[in-house]
Order: structure tokens, then C-alpha cells, then sequence
């Protein structure tokens, strides 16, 4: 799950890492009172989960009550990259000395907790990779050790910053990791890391990444939404604890297990056809699960034809079976489903869809045959 840029700067502040005072805004009033609240000079940036507001103009400082008017009426409901904006972040001011990057990442490759710094920030790590690769610094830390102080120093003596902030730059690092491990992150960054005019360290920036398995664990967290910020499917699908992710294409994809569900995909795709999603309904579908995942399915309006694919273990092709029938007498269907059982109770499943007679149902004994059905009847 990806947090708003305040969201993370306010975990941050949680666990003691320098933040600029702010408010969140959702109207041009709210971000009037924010920056009287604040004091001038403020900053109203753009809360979208996309990163390059600056320069797209979603980021504007505001000298005045004026400024923050027009400011803020010109960046909400801005289009930032695909990104609206529904919502600001008033910030007080900083001034720049110096900008570094600096993040906490999960190193899946030497399966351990890393921490990077470059005294290069402000400008994307893709590019400062490409410009100067020596210019990031990294570091492995041991979980069992955590961060420590020549963590800190080898990462700062590394990445060459400025002397006289080396201790509090390994200070926030440090809370940085601290923030990363509490809060089951996947990803911190910051950037730019900032060094004020007096010799400050502050996150001017922030993004977090939080590992949805963890969410249970910080309901707080979990909570938090942000308005056209996630997929209406997806959200659709999260709450009713399905996993979906939506595809470009317009064939509904259903299938039991992960693995399975890929390979539904790809042989569509092989097809010639294009799917609209990826939902496992997982193991032991219940005829429920079922019933909730058509729901999804057809909430998105590109689905022209959807194909289950059903390999019975624990799940039961009965159950499934039921759960469609279900769905049909619940929903007005109106595009033609192919649906192939196999396994577990395949033959009961099936004789269930022949005396339902469900209008637009097809079924089909083969993936491979499902898949070409489904591409033909999606047009
Ligand atoms: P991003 O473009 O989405 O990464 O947003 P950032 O929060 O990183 O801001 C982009 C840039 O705006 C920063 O690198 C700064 O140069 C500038 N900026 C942000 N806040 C301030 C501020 O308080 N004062 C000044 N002078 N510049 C700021
Ligand atoms: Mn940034």
C-alpha cells in the first residue's frame, strides 16, 4: 500500500525524523487556514501517488494568504500524470542548502534490509543512477543487529556529504530504518533529504510503501484512503478480500490459486485475446466467493466476455457451480461467460450448469478450447 507524501511525513514524525510543520487541505479554504495557521512562507503541494509534482506544477510556494489561494485553486483537481489531485499538503517552508536522497528498501536479491544515500537528491534516483551509478550509496544492514552508528558513517563518508551533517544525517537514517521496520514497510524514501540554510536535516519528501500482508498490524494505517487514488475494482475486490489486479483488456479473467490463474492469462493472451484482470478466488472457493468475484468482474465496464477457469483441489467444482448460478440470479449479466471445470467434483458442476440453463454460459472442457471461445464470444 502506498501512502500520500504527508501520510508517510506523519509515520515519520511518529517515530522522530524531522519533518516541516504542515496541514493537509482537501479545499481552498482549508488550505487558507492552513497556511494562516502555518505562517509565510508555505508550500502547497499536490497528495498524489506519483512522484515528479514538482515538475509537473503541482508544488508552489506561496508568499502570502493570496498566493495560497491561487495556488491551491490551480492544483486541486490537477492532472498529474494520469493522478487527480483531490487533496494538498501545506508545509511550511524550507529553505535549501543542500539536497541528498536517502532510503530504507528490502534487497530481495541479498534478502536482507538496505539503506541508501546519495548527497545527489532532488532529482529522480533513475537519474542519478544514470548520471553518476557511484553516486548511490548502499548498505546492507542485519536485521538481527539493526542500524547502527557506522552504518550511518560508512553510508555518509561513502555518498561524500558535508561534513558538519554527518552525525544527524546517520540520525535519520537511523530513525529512517527504525520507521521502516515498525511500520512493516517495503519501501522509505526521501528525497530530497534536505540541509537548510542553518545546518538542518529534514524529509522534504516522503514515500512509503507499507507491505499490505502487514496491514492487520496497523489498522491505523490500513484506514488511511486516498480519494481516486486506488482502482475502483480493486478497491471493490479488497473488500470483499479477493485478490484482483485490473488489466487493460476486456475478457474477466476467474480462476482458483495463483499459479493457475497466470497461466489462464497467458494462454488468453495466446489466444489472441486480451484480459481485464487477474482474480484468484483462492482455495476452497466457496459458492460466496464466487458470487462477490462476478460482482467485481463485471463492475468494470470494458468486460465484453469472461472465462472461468476452474481446477478443483480443495475447491470444489459443485461449489463453484453453485456460486455462479448464484451470481446469475443475482446480477443482470449481460456478456456470455465461458466457464471449464476440471477436478474435484467436475461432473457434479457441470450437470449443476446444464439445469440451470444459464443464459450466455458455455462450457467448455479444455483450457485451451475455454480460451478460444472466450477471445471469439469477446469480439
Ligand atoms: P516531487 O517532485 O514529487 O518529488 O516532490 P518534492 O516534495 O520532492 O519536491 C520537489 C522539489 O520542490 C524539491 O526537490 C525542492 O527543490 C522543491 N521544494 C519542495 N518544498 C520546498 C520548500 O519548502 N522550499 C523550497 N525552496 N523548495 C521546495
Ligand atoms: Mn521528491
Amino acid at each position: 500500500m502506498d501512502l500520500l507524501e504527508y501520510q508517510g511525513k506523519q509515520l515519520f514524525a511518529k517515530h522522530g525524523v524531522p519533518v516541516p510543520d504542515g496541514k493537509p487541505a482537501r479545499t481552498v479554504e482549508e488550505a487558507v487556514a492552513a497556511g494562516e495557521e502555518i505562517g509565510y512562507p508555505v508550500v502547497v503541494k499536490a497528495q498524489v501517488l506519483i512522484g515528479g509534482r514538482g515538475k509537473a506544477g503541482g508544488i508552489k510556494l506561496a508568499k502570502d494568504r493570496a498566493e495560497v489561494e491561487q495556488h491551491a485553486e490551480a492544483i486541486l483537481g490537477m492532472d498529474i500524470r494520469g493522478f487527480t489531485v483531490f487533496e494538498l499538503w501545506i508545509e511550511q517552508a524550507s529553505d535549501i542548502a543542500e539536497e541528498y536522497y536517502a532510503a530504507i528498501l528490502l534487497d530481495r536479491s541479498a534478502k536482507l534490509p538496505m539503506a541508501m544515500l546519495s548527497r545527489m537528491g532532488g532529482m529522480d534516483v533513475e537519474a542519478i543512477a544514470e548520471k553518476d551509478p557511484n553516486a548511490i550509496v548502499r548498505v546492507h544492514i542485519d536485521p538481527l543487529i539493526g542500524f547502527q552508528d557506522f552504518h550511518g558513517r560508512r553510508l555518509a563518508f561513502e555518498a561524500g556529504i558535508a561534513e558538519d551533517v554527518i552525525r544527524p544525517v546517520g540520525a535519520l537514517l537511523a530513525k529512517l530504518y527504525e520507521t521502516w521496520i515498525a511500520e512493516d514497510a517495503s519501501l522509505v524514501e526521501v528525497n530530497p533529504l534536505l540541509i537548510t540554510g542553518s545546518r538542518e536535516v529534514v524529509a522534504l519528501d516522503a514515500k512509503v510503501t507499507i507491505d499490505g500482508n502487514a496491514l492487520y498490524r496497523h489498522p491505523e494505517t490500513a484506514e488511511l484512503r486516498q480519494p481516486g487514488g486506488e482502482d475502483e475494482q480493486e478497491q471493490m475486490a479488497a473488500e470483499r478480500g479477493l485478490t484482483y489486479v485490473k488489466l487493460d483488456g476486456n475478457i474477466g479473467i476467474l480462476g482458483n490459486g495463483a499459479g493457475l490463474v497466470m497461466s489462464t492469462l497467458d494462454v488468453v493472451a495466446q489466444a489472441g485475446g486480451e484480459p481485464a484482470n487477474f482474480l484468484d478466488a483462492g482455495g476452497g472457493s466457496k459458492a460466496e466467493a464466487i458470487v462477490d468475484a462476478v460482482e467485481v468482474i463485471l463492475s468494470n465496464p470494458k468486460v465484453t466476455a469472461v472465462l472461468f477457469n476452474i481446477f478443483g483441489g480443495i475447491t470444489r467444482c459443485d461449489e463453484v457451480a453453485n456460486g455462479l448460478v448464484t451470481a446469475f440470479g443475482q446480477i443482470d449479466v449481460k456478456v456470455p461467460f465461458v466457464v471449464r471445470l476440471d477436478g474435484t467434483n467436475d461432473e457434479q458442476g457441470r450437470t449443476i450448469l446444464a439445469e440451470a440453463a444459464l443464459d450466455g454460459v458455455h462450457v467448455e472442457k479444455t483450457m485451451l478450447g475455454a480460451a478460444a471461445k472466450v477471445v471469439e464470444l469477446a469480439g
